[in-house]
């Protein structure tokens, strides 16, 4: 693992610890855990806004085993965690 921690085994950056006040909101990232979009193969639910997904929907896994419509998986900001890259 190339990135730096800092003695909590946390990167410096979002360790609430060693990161100085001001940039103590990276840590209130959330990392998500949605899975690709896919195209919903067959009707269903959203797991979060229980709105009625159809066949050809966008939609997405939400680490939970429940399924997120195109609304709810969406992610403000979104970045791949490859790009988590705070150097
Ligand atoms: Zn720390
Ligand atoms: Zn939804």
């Amino acid at each position: 693992m190339a990135d730096e921690q800092c003695i909590h085994d946390l990167s410096p950056l979002s360790c609430a610890v060693c990161s100085p006040p001001a940039r103590a909101s990276v840590a209130a990232f959330v990392i998500y855990d949605y899975g690709p979009w896919v195209e919903a193969g067959f009707p269903g639910r959203c797991a979060d806004c229980g709105e009625t997904v159809s066949p050809g929907d966008q939609i997405r896994a939400d680490g939970q085993g429940g399924w997120l419509c195109g609304m709810c998986g969406e992610i403000p900001g979104e970045f791949s965690r490859s790009d988590w890259d705070w150097s």
